[in-house]
Formats: structure tokens, sequence, C-alpha cells
């Protein structure tokens, strides 16, 4: 009996490469060198965790989770949709300033590095189109219009999936943390549902069996030790999400006040040819989770969901922003190797009393 257990993304920087993109321009060819050394390191980490499937760390996603594919281009100013978390500190988006919508840089680049290096299945998290609508301007822009955006937009998110899953991503990820924030910012969820469509005409565009091997992530945000929409119920969000056409969900479970109330509305939801991950790790917690927690979660969570439909991940990311180092990656990696190990403990007793 195994039951599968993926990351999510994200690893803190080494504080060396930080402080050298600190100081510069994060493009600087004379920074390859760094960002490989820091590539290579977390995938040997990663695998001595035992994690059967890793990822890149996230290790050149610059600036975060969501502009890396934008960041740079010409077209692109910082003082976009503003994201406020819990603790009063806010992370800002870029803003498009004139069409047309184009990446500057498609995931797979981060994908093909690390497959260099891995020995073992390597995911690749991309950002979901909801999260870069918001980078076109309410008041709209002359000669591009939002209709051309949104084209632009989910052909280039289209792209970017394809070729992820040609160069032989195990799973593509779609990062989705603002479903829960549209909750908190719009509750009568009419921009949740507009985002739910939005990512739906994209999934769409895949076969089934693609669908098999994409994914959608759904966290409270994680950013300097604070969230930015915890305070949402799922109870709210679950059944607008789980319209999405996606085969794969990585639902952050471990830090919620009541996993049991999460997973009595996943079981009423779940459909049969879906992969439910739960989150067993909580990146923002200070405490290391012992092989035992992550196991006793996994029972608990395997009493709602079946078990050839049920995998383990982490809450979120470790650093979805690349100069967040509150977490050390010496705890980002224990606490991933307890998740590996309490979810092998939690098969084994389930293998033994089915
Ligand atoms: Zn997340």
């Amino acid at each position: 009996m195994i039951i599968p257990t993926e990351p999510i993304g994200s690893i803190p920087r080494p504080v060396a490469l930080v402080e050298s993109v600190a100081k510069g321009d994060s493009e600087d060819p004379a920074l390859a060198p760094l960002y490989e050394d820091a590539i290579r390191d977390t995938i040997e980490r990663f695998e001595a965790t035992g994690s059967p499937v890793i990822t890149d760390g996230e290790q050149r996603k610059y600036y975060d989770f969501a502009s890396y594919c934008v960041h740079g281009l010409g077209n692109m100013a910082p003082d976009g949709f503003t994201i406020p978390f819990a603790d009063g500190h806010t992370r800002r988006l870029s803003r498009l300033t004139a069409g047309p919508f184009r990446y500057r840089r498609y995931a797979d680049s981060y994908l093909e590095l690390a497959l260099r290096y891995a020995h073992v299945p390597v995911k690749q998290a991309v950002i979901s189109p909801s999260a870069l609508s918001l980078m076109y301007p309410p008041q709209g822009i002359r000669d591009y219009s939002r209709e051309q955006f949104i084209e632009d937009l989910l052909r280039e998110h289209e792209t970017e999936i394809r070729r992820c899953l040609k160069k032989g991503a195990y799973k593509v990820q779609v990062d989705f943390t603002e479903g829960r924030l549209a909750l908190k910012l719009d509750p009568s969820a009419q921009v949740l549902n507009s985002f739910i469509d939005l990512n739906n005409l994209a999934l769409s565009r895949f076969s089934p069996e693609e669908r098999a091997r994409i994914g959608v992530h759904t966290c409270p945000g994680n950013d300097l030790a604070s969230t930015h929409s915890a305070d949402v119920d799922y109870a709210a969000l679950l059944p607008s999400l789980f319209a999405l056409k996606a085969g794969n969900f990585y639902i952050a479970l471990a830090g919620e006040r009541d996993r049991r109330q999460v997973l009595e509305i996943i079981r009423k939801h779940l459909k049969p040819d879906w992969r439910i991950f739960v989150g067993v790790i909580a990146p923002m917690d200070p405490r290391i989770e012992t092989p035992e927690d992550v196991r006793d979660r996994v029972l608990e969570a395997s009493e709602y969901i079946p078990i050839e439909q049920l995998g383990t991940t982490d809450d979120c990311g470790f650093s979805p922003f690349f100069d967040n180092t509150s977490t050390s990656r010496d705890k980002a990696f224990a606490k991933i190797q307890s998740r590996v190990r309490g979810t092998a403990m939690a098969a084994q007793l389930i293998g033994a009393h089915p």
C-alpha cells in the first residue's frame, strides 16, 4: 500500500542567493552559477528526504510564484494588485501597462534544469490565469481590450502547461491561492466564480488524460509567517473550487482550525476520478511536525477520503516569495521528511488493517 505524497513547490532560497539578487538584476548572467548551485543543492536535499516526487524549490522563480513569467518585461509596472496579509504587510503584483500580454519565460525552463539533476520525478507549479488576470488594470488599456488580454493570457497559460507536460513534468500544479482571497475581498463570491470560469476555460483545453496530470493548489497564502485568507471558511470555497476541471487537488489542511469539518466537505463533493492531496504539514508552524503527527493526520483523512483517492502534501510552498527566508532550509526539509515518513507509516497501517 502506497499513499502518494508530493510537495507544493517552493523552498527558501539560500541567503547568499537572496542577497546577491537583491544587489542587482535578477537576470544578470553572472548570477547563473549561484542559481544553479541553489537548484542542485535543493534537489539533492529533497531527494535525501525520501520524497518520491520533488521540485526545484522554485529557486529561480523571481519575484514570486505569480509574476515569474512576466518579471522584467517592459510593459509591466510594479504597482499592481495589492495582496493584503493578516499581519498588515502587503505584496503587490505587476500591472500591465500596454498590450500585448506575453510571458517572458515559461516554467518548463525551470523544469528542464531540474531534470538534469533529479533522479526521481519532478513536478512543476505554474501560476493560474485568474492570478494573472489581476494584472490587467480595472480602468482598461487603450487599444488593448480585456477580451484581447484574456485571449492572450489563456493561450500563454496553455502553452506553458503543454511545454511542462511535454518535457516530462510528473504533475503540473496550477497555483490558485487567490481563490480563497477572492472570497475574503468579495464575500458575494462573484469574483471567485469569475476566477473559476476563467480557469476552466483554460483547463477545458486539455484532454481527460492530460488533466490527470494537472492539479490545482488552494491555500490561505503564506508569507512571512502570515496568511491572507485563513479566516475564510472552506465551506464557502470548496464547492466552487471543486467545479474546476482538474484531476488533482492540493488542499491546505494541516493549519486549519477544524480539519474534520473540511474533510466532511471534501467527502460530500468528491468525484471518483480525483486525487485529493491533503496538507499534513503547516509550513508556517515553527514546530517541526513528527512523522507520528503526520501519520495521525493521514489516518484522520482516510476516514473521509477513499484510500485510492488520497494523497498528502504540504499546506503551501515554504517560500512563495523569493526574498522570504523566515523559515530555514533545514527546517523546510525536516518538515518534508516528516511528511514522507508519516505518510508511509499511515500507508503501512492501513495496508495491514484495511
Ligand atoms: Zn500555497
